[in-house]
């Protein structure tokens, strides 16, 4: 059962969690990220100016192109608001990401948001997830809409109720969640670890205060990870994609 309190993050390859897990350090080799399945994407939508949220900190790096696949019950507004939070993360390590709405662009990266249930667990609830083949991170993200939608809604003890709420702090409060939970798997793709931390963007077991915190201070990179990262967009230019 799902309790804000039990909150932790799993790596199932990569997985960030809703709830305490027991098989924490399993990391099959699944190919669940080539059967993503991203359900009436609707191209006409006009989504926000992704370009205009894009970080703007060491520009010698190049930035990262993403391809973000929404499924039509996500609002534009939050996947704005998940972009943007994935933004002010990686901000301070220079990383720049540029996000488009159109999962057929060249882009290095997918992230789609949908509403997969996630990698099957005996009591957990997956945010997100990544999978690793061959021990290397597959350019895939996923991020469970569905399964945040359900973490909102047992983390009362630390956010109220729902459905009290108003559109906009709802959409706030899951922008902040999904943006968390998409800046964790950036963190495992773009260090290519599988590994977690004790604290910080890669903490294995964030609680949902730390979730929902407007402070994001405790999914930070620390210098080495910053480094690492930098080392890694500098050598590996195919991590970046073209901008036009
Ligand atoms: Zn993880």
């Amino acid at each position: 059962m799902l309790t804000a309190a039990s909150l932790a993050l799993t790596l199932l390859a990569s997985s960030l969690d809703g709830t305490s897990a027991v098989n924490r350090d399993r990391h099959p080799r699944g190919r669940a990220a080539s059967t993503i399945t991203v359900g009436g994407i609707d191209r006409g939508r006009a989504f926000p100016p992704f370009s205009e949220v894009t970080t703007a900190v060491n520009r010698s790096l190049p930035p990262i192109v993403v391809a973000m696949a929404a499924d039509p019950n996500v609002s534009p507004a939050v996947v704005r608001l998940v972009a943007e939070e994935a933004n002010a993360i990686f901000r301070a390590a220079g990383v720049r990401f540029v996000w488009r709405d159109r999962p057929e662009s060249p882009a290095s990266l997918l992230v789609a948001i949908d509403n997969e249930p996630g990698p099957e667990r005996e009591s957990s609830t997956p945010l997100g997830w990544l999978v690793f083949e061959n021990g290397a991170p597959t350019p895939r993200i996923h991020i469970s809409y569905r399964n945040a939608v359900q973490y909102m809604a047992v983390s009362r003890e630390v956010i109220g109720v729902v459905g009290a709420k108003t559109v906009a702090e709802r959409e706030t409060l899951l922008g902040r969640l999904m943006g968390r939970a998409l800046a964790h798997e950036l963190g495992h793709y773009l260090l290519a670890t599988k590994e977690h931390t004790a604290k910080g963007l890669l903490k294995r077991a964030p609680s949902a205060q730390e979730f929902f915190s407007p402070l994001r201070s405790a999914f930070t990179l620390d210098a080495a990870e910053c480094s690492q990262i930098a080392a890694r967009l500098e050598k590996r230019l195919d991590l970046a994609g073209i901008v036009p």
